[in-house]
């Protein structure tokens, strides 16, 4: 079984999010996607703190209809910070034998993959499938690797994968460059202006229902 997983703060999730996710299962027939929200560490500037539950519902809200995506409270549960490397640990014991974890983020996370906590261990334990977000045209990520990591890597060019030690992999993908972030949308929200068609209808409503983000009720 192949899983991908879009780890994030999603505060709130937006269509950027959802985009990326449905790319990637598309692209590489993950049989489903597990959106895994973060705990939102101290020093992270999000503005008015809105709890975890909020930011959990929403996007609960948001995979609503769809059977592929999948949401886990494992890192809002876990004490400490969030560390990606902990919640990968975590699923392979879950799962088991036999499933094969892809971790979806945007170049703008994977550029800064060094600095996350035991970042080599990280290719041990999953494929990485990195987008284009907006602020980093296609030209700018294609071929090559963060310097940090490149050596552990060669890069496969029939199938234009890089390839770790590990046999897992390191793929670039092409997906529609959608210029929504959730800062932007907390922005607007606080700002009284629209966010529809930014984020999905009913976490819109959610978010005017429950006065988030120091917008009107
Ligand atoms: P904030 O503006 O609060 O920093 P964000 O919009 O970057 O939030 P996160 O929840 O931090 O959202 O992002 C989770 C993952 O989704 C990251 O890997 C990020 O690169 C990716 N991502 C977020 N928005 C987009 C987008 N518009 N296009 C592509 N990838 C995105």
């Amino acid at each position: 079984m192949h899983i991908g997983i879009l780890g994030g703060t999603f505060n709130p999730i937006h269509l950027g999010h959802l985009v990326i996710a449905e790319e990637a299962r598309d692209a590489f027939s993950l049989e489903k996607v597990l959106f895994i929200p973060a705990k939102i560490p101290p020093h992270k500037d999000t503005g008015p703190v809105i709890s975890s539950e909020h930011r959990l519902r929403m996007v609960r809200l948001a995979i609503d209809g769809n059977p592929s995506f999948e949401v886990s409270d494992i890192e809002l549960k876990r004490e400490g910070p969030s560390y990606s490397v902990d919640t990968l640990r975590q699923l392979h014991r879950f799962f088991g034998e036999g499933v094969e974890l892809s971790f979806i983020l945007g170049w703008d996370s994977f550029e800064e993959i060094h600095t996350w906590k035991d970042y080599k261990e990280l290719f041990c334990l999953a494929n990485f499938i990195v987008t284009n977000r907006y602020e980093h045209r296609k030209e700018g990520i294609g071929g090559t690797l963060p310097v940090e990591i490149r050596d552990a890597f060669w890069y496969d060019k029939t199938k234009d994968l890089f390839i770790h030690r590990s046999n897992h992999f390191v793929a670039y993908l092409d997906t529609p460059l959608i210029d929504i972030s959730s800062t932007e949308i907390r922005k607007r929200v606080r700002e009284g202006r629209t966010i529809r068609y930014l984020v999905p209808r009913k976490v819109a409503e959610y978010i005017e229902a429950h006065g988030l983000y120091g917008g009107k009720r």
